[in-house]
Parts: C-alpha cells; structure tokens; sequence
C-alpha cells in the first residue's frame, strides 16, 4: 500500500523538520512531540521570532510597547502550530485505522471544519469539507478523514491542491472504487480587501474513479451533500 507523505509536496521543508516537532509548542494539540530535535526548533523559533520583530519595525510600530512586548514570539509559534502539517504524514495516523469490511456503499462525512492559510498571503481561509468514498473492502475510522483534513490544511496553501491532497491521500490509503472531494471556503485575503463579499464562497471539488466516471454517483453525493 502507498501513503502520500508530506515529502511529494514538498520534500526540503520535511526535510528539515522531520526530527524536529516541539511539544512544547502544541501542547494540548500533540500526542507525538517530544522527541529528538527540540533545540533545532527552539532556535528556528527564536529565528522566526527575530524576523517578526523587523516586520513589525518595518512596519512602523515600536515593537518595545508594552503590548508587543511578546508579539513576535507569540507569531512565530502561532505560525509553527498553523503550519505544522508539514511534519506529519497520513501513514502515521492513517495506521492501524484502515479495516477490512464487507462494505461497499457510499461513505460521506459531511460539513468537516477546514482552516487553512493561503500561501499568496498568509492570510486564513476556512469552511467546510465533504468527503465521500465508494470502498473497496478496506474502510477508516471516519474521525480519521477529518485528521487527513487537518494534516494538509495546517500548511500553506491553495484551495484547489488541498482538495486534490486530500483526495489521492484517501485514494492511496484506502485504494476504494471512487473519491469525492468539496470544499467550501471563505478566502479572508479577498474577503479583507473587498474582493469577494464576505458570504462568498469559493468551491473547489475533486472526483476521482466512480465519482469521475459515473454521473450518477457523482449527482448523488453532490444532492446528499446539498441537503441539511
Ligand atoms: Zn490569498
């Protein structure tokens, strides 16, 4: 079985980091923290923390106030967190999750939570996620679609390739008939700048094997998701 790994998208930032998750710096999110490589992280964080300080600067405050004081380490850990999805792998969450079932009608998971940033600005987007597959004997713990969600989101991003990510890791993890993928996002880059009106959203969906093929599967997921 193939697992899509951080690496395909983007191997130099793994990489680097791959020995080097901080706990410290996630604590209630993370289970896995604490290994190797902590210092490496703390002195990445402290790098992080010396460039916002020349932003901030840069852009005119004084970052010696008394509410910047902690600022650019507070960014550059809130940074860390929102981005750390580039150390982690669907194959590691995805183990031991995927059983053998004699099951082969449609699976949706509907409305999951989506926050992501977008990688032209650095600015959140966020909205929903609706999953569907179509197994082929081998099925997941639906909570774990909602942690492959997680894992691309919690990088930089753009909608269309988080779609797409979600979608062959899926594929590859549990090799099924047909995939399905919608996402529904509110991109604050535009929504800020007056671009789009602040209830527009952008939709982005990707149809893979049955989903692609047979319209009829495609309409039914597409209606099952449309309703409430
Ligand atoms: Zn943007």
């Amino acid at each position: 079985m193939e697992y899509r790994t951080a690496s395909d998208t983007n191997g130099k930032h793994v990489a680097e980091y791959q020995n080097g998750f901080n706990a410290d710096l996630h604590v209630q999110e993370e289970e896995e923290g604490g290994r190797a490589g902590e210092t490496e992280t703390r002195s990445k964080l402290s790098t992080i923390q010396r460039a916002y300080s020349t932003v901030l600067t840069e852009l005119g405050e004084d970052v010696d106030r008394e509410g910047l004081l902690r600022t650019p380490l507070r960014a550059a850990k809130a940074m860390q967190f929102l981005t750390k999805g580039y150390h982690e792998t669907t194959q590691e969450i995805l183990n031991d999750a995927i059983f053998d079932e004699n099951h082969d009608e449609m699976v949706i998971v509907k409305d999951i939570d989506l926050f992501s940033l977008c990688e032209h600005h650095l600015v959140p987007f966020f909205g929903k996620v609706h999953i569907a597959y179509l197994p082929n004997k081998k099925v997941v713990g639906l909570s774990k679609l909602a942690r492959i969600v997680e894992i691309y989101s919690r990088r930089l991003q753009v909608q269309e390739r988080l779609s797409k990510q979600i979608a062959t890791a899926i594929s590859e993890a549990l090799e099924p008939a047909g995939v399905a993928v919608v996402i529904e996002a509110t991109h604050m880059c535009m929504v800020m700048r007056g671009v789009q009106k602040m209830n527009s959203k952008t939709v982005t969906s990707v149809m893979l094997g049955t989903f692609q093929e047979d319209p009829k599967t495609r309409e039914e997921f597409l209606s099952l998701i449309r309703k409430n």
